[in-house]
């Protein structure tokens, strides 16, 4: 006997016999001899339904508006379950977040869950009926109890939250596929079914698309190590799942307003090498790291920014003792990475640097939240350290820094976040025995922005990406490019990055607006952009899985426009009419299919 939280998706609840079937499957789990707490989406495509209607109306609704408006999809699904459910002799009763007390910040359409008040629940429970909860929902604190809603596919969450808040023994999605696949089966039919992820993956592959679960589901379950299962609401099967570390108890208060960032990790054991203007054109990227690879040179970092003209620069970074053999290689084969009629100007250039070390923060508490990046940036530029090459995801923010910097900069992050330098992350030991990648996803809702020349110069990107928090927009992907140029004696770099494509006009306009005060050159938008990754544990200190990548990409002919790596993932921009040919190459090559 354990309290058991379920989740039923938007298409498991999709129509009358679907909420039927749900209904004899939570008292099926009653009978097993389990208290049960069901979390629902709204019924099918309702949310996209109400989204539209308010589109119809105005372009831009306010986003109070739109949170009363989106949280009435689940009060339809809750209040038919529940009749379902006593139709059946089960006794139930459905609650709005409301109701239950799942209490949130009060920010509207992107809400945080604070905490759950749990004595109303569990009271029901004790009478013996199963709870209905509202998913997706939430009301702000006294006095104004406002109505809130925590993101699109925010149902996840809510779930994960009742079973952290209630220390149910168990959470389960149901949904509308068997689990948690190796990519996206409506976009690669022979995508297959993983029987458990570490949490780790699930974050990168969640935060990069793949819609199965929520990131923040995951984050909530890795922090209070919840009993997390993926599963289809059609079938008896197992499903996926996902492993989270066990945790020591913690408060169930700010449930999602832990820090922000987890650990700053320092690698001062890093080189750096810099291919300066090789071609624009496919498979330049899989020759080089197929090359390295073929030496059994373990790449670390890797970023190509945008191109100019028609070249690009390629950076990355190797171990120490193995610089002088990624040097070799990298000037072997600069004469061939250079544009076939290209003119000596044109020719790639091998830059080195020694005297670097690798700072990073990580922390899936940066999801959503705008200013974490621009923090870390503002802290090292007050120091006076300057930041020369930037790679981020949604959950890693790495930067390398000069040598002598390292120290400074990785105890002022430490102090800024409040938090421990971890020097290694909790991986599994052996992540040689991990299948290199266990997934790919692709996101196609990202637009590019690029600001040419930026001045090379403590405070810069803080600067960019403090504007952009102010203004709500998370960045995703931010790559500052190797290249300087020197304009009446002012270096000066590139900075590219990615956006939520509902998020590219405005950030366009903003930064447009702050180009004349800072000196920037032009603002570039591009819209028609996707983003493929690769994630897998077992790609640490593993040589060769990104130039895989790039080899797959090469051989379906796909220009890579940007490179942005972490430590268990690789991501590429490609052209948005390349995205789906370019998962199905890369979930190919890694052989993850059927
Ligand atoms: P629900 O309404 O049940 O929350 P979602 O539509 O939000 O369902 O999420 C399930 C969908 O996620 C699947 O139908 C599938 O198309 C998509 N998906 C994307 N990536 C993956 C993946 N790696 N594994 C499984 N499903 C995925
Ligand atoms: N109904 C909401 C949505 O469509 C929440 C969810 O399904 O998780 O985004
Ligand atoms: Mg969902």
């Amino acid at each position: 006997m354990g309290l058991i939280v379920q989740k039923y998706g938007g298409t498991s609840v999709g129509s009358v016999e679907r909420i039927q079937a749900v209904a004899q499957r939570v008292k099926a789990t009653v009978q097993a001899g389990h208290q049960v707490v069901v979390v629902v989406s709204a019924m099918g495509k309702t949310t996209d339904g109400l989204v539209k209607l308010a589109q119809d109306i105005s372009p831009n609704p306010c986003r109070r508006e739109m949170d009363m408006l989106l949280s009435t999809g689940e009060q339809v699904s809750i209040s038919l379950l529940s009749m379902a459910l006593q139709a059946l002799g089960q006794p139930a009763i459905s609650l709005t977040g409301a109701q239950v007390g799942i209490v949130t910040e009060p920010a509207h359409t992107r809400a945080r869950i604070l905490h759950i008040e749990t004595q109303r629940l569990e009271r029901h429970l004790k009478e013996g009926k199963v709870v209905v909860v509202a998913g997706f929902q939430g009301v702000t604190a006294a006095e104004d109890f406002e109505v809130t809603t925590l993101g699109r596919g925010g149902s996840d969450t809510s779930a994960v939250a009742l079973a952290a808040a209630l220390a149910a023994n168990c959470c389960e999605i149901y949904t509308d596929v068997p689990g948690i696949l190796t990519t996206d089966p409506r976009l690669v039919p022979d995508a297959q079914l993983m029987d458990a992820i570490t949490c780790d993956e699930m974050l990168e592959l969640a935060s990069l698309g793949a819609k199965v679960l929520h990131p923040r589901a995951v984050e909530i379950a890795r922090n209070y190590g919840v009993d997390l299962v993926v599963r289809s609401s059609w079938t008896d099967e197992p499903g996926t799942r996902v492993i989270s570390p066990v945790r020591q108890p913690r408060p169930v208060e700010n449930l999602e307003l832990g820090r922000p960032v987890d650990g700053v990790k320092l690698d001062t054991d890093q080189a750096k090498v810099a291919l300066l203007r090789v071609a624009d054109r496919p498979g330049v990227a899989a020759q080089l790291f197929g090359e390295l690879a073929q030496q059994d040179l373990d790449v670390d970092l890797i970023i190509q920014s945008i191109h100019e003209g028609n070249t690009n620069d390629i950076a990355f970074t190797v171990q120490k003792a193995s610089l002088n053999q990624a040097e070799a290689v990298a000037t072997a084969f600069s004469p061939l990475l250079r544009n076939k009629n290209g003119s000596t100007r044109d020719s790639a250039e091998v830059l080195i640097d020694r005297d670097i070390a690798k700072v990073s923060i990580t922390g899936a508490g940066m999801i959503g939240r705008p200013g974490v990046a621009a923090q870390m940036f503002s802290a090292l530029a007050a120091a006076g350290i300057n930041l020369q090459m930037i790679s981020t995801s949604e959950v890693n923010v790495s930067c390398t820094v000069m040598a002598v910097d390292a120290g400074r900069a990785v105890a002022l992050l430490s102090q800024t976040f409040d938090v421990e330098m971890v020097s290694q992350p909790d991986w599994p030991d052996q992540t040689t025995e991990y299948p290199a990648v266990r997934g790919v996803a692709l996101d196609g809702k990202q637009a590019r922005l690029a600001i040419r020349d930026v001045p090379d110069r403590p405070g810069m990107a803080a600067t960019i990406f403090q504007r952009l928090a102010d203004a709500g927009i998370s960045v995703d992907m931010i790559i500052q490019s190797q290249r300087s140029r020197s304009l009446n004696g002012v270096i000066s770099r590139d900075i590219a990055f990615t956006v939520a494509e509902g998020d590219g006009d405005g950030a366009h306009h903003l930064l447009k607006d702050a180009q004349r005060d800072y000196h920037w050159g032009e603002v570039l938008l591009d819209r028609a952009i996707a983003k493929v990754s690769i994630v897998g544990v077992g790609m640490i200190h593993r040589p060769g899985v990104a130039a895989q990548m790039f080899a797959a990409l090469a051989q379906a002919n796909i220009n890579i426009q940007m490179i942005a790596t972490s430590e268990i993932r690789v991501s590429c921009v490609v052209a948005e009419a390349d995205g789906i040919a370019a998962l199905q190459a890369i979930h190919r090559a890694f052989h993850l299919g059927a």
